[in-house]
C-alpha cells in the first residue's frame, strides 16, 4: 500500500492538518460477512477518516463540510466526550462521524460505527468494538424497515453478524432464519452465510468470519449433521 502525506485545511476552523493518505490499493481477496473489505483495503481503512487537531471536527476529507449542522454537533458535550477520550484516532474518527450522521443518515452512521469497530478489532480492543457494534446494529434495525430489496438484504446480512459478534447468538439465529426465509431463489452466498452464521451461532463463536471460511464451515456443519451430531 503507497501512503503518501497531505495537508488539509479544515472547512471549520481553517487550521491545517497533516495527514498519510493511501495512494493506491489492491481489493482482491474475499469479504468478511460483514463486508468488511479484503487486503489493502482493509488496512487503508485507518487512512480514510481524518479528524481536525483544533477544533475535533471529523470526516473522509475535512475540507468538506457534511452539512450545516456540525458547527453545532462538534460542540455538544456528546462529541466532545468522544473527542477528547485518549483511543485510536481512526476509531475515534469513525465513531465521530456515527456521532454526526446520526441526524440526518443513519445508514452512512451505522457504517461509520461498523468501521470503528474494524480498526477496535485489529487493536485487539474487544470491549471497544462490542460497543461500537452494538451502537451500528441499533441504527441499521432502525433502518430495516425502510430498505428494500438487494439493500435490505445487505442490511439485514450485516445485523446478522453483528449480533452474533457481541455475543447475542439468539437474535443472530432468529433474523438469519428470517432472511433465509425472505431470500429463497434468491442470492446463493446470501444464503450461504446465512447458514454459516446460525452454524457459527450454535456454536456460540463470536470470532471473524469471511466468504472464504464459509464452504468450509458449511461443510463441516453437514458432515456434523450426517454423524448425527
Ligand atoms: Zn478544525
Amino acid at each position: 500500500m503507497l501512503l503518501k502525506t497531505i495537508h488539509v485545511k479544515c472547512v471549520v476552523c481553517g487550521e491545517v492538518n497533516e495527514f498519510k493518505d493511501v495512494a493506491s490499493v489492491s481489493a482482491n481477496g474475499f469479504y468478511d460477512l460483514d463486508m468488511r473489505p479484503p487486503a489493502q483495503k482493509r488496512d487503508a481503512i485507518i487512512y480514510e477518516v481524518q479528524v481536525c487537531k483544533k477544533c475535533f471536527y471529523v470526516n473522509n476529507s475535512i475540507d468538506e463540510l457534511i452539512d450545516k449542522r456540525v458547527f453545532e454537533i462538534i460542540k455538544s458535550e456528546k462529541y466532545l466526550t468522544i473527542a477528547k477520550k485518549d483511543i485510536n484516532t481512526a476509531a475515534k474518527g469513525y465513531l465521530l462521524l456515527g456521532e454526526i450522521f446520526k441526524y440526518s443518515d443513519i445508514e452512512v452512521s451505522g457504517w461509520n460505527y461498523l468501521k470503528a469497530a474494524w480498526v477496535f478489532d485489529d487493536l485487539r480492543q474487544y470491549d471497544e468494538a462490542v460497543d461500537a457494534r452494538k451502537q451500528a446494529i441499533g441504527y441499521f434495525k432502525q433502518l430495516l424497515g425502510g430498505l428494500e430489496g438487494g439493500r435490505r438484504e445487505q442490511a439485514k446480512a450485516v445485523v446478522v453478524d453483528l449480533l452474533r459478534r457481541t455475543g447475542d447468538f439468539e437474535n443472530a439465529i432468529k433474523l438469519a432464519n428470517e432472511l433465509l426465509e425472505e431470500t429463497k431463489d434468491k442470492k446463493a452466498f446470501v444464503i450461504a452465510a446465512m447458514k454459516t452464521q446460525i452454524l457459527l451461532s450454535k456454536d456460540e463463536d463470536d470470532g471473524c468470519c469471511n466468504m472464504e471460511d464459509v464452504d468450509e464451515i458449511l461443510e463441516t456443519g453437514q458432515e456434523l449433521e450426517r454423524a448425527g451430531k
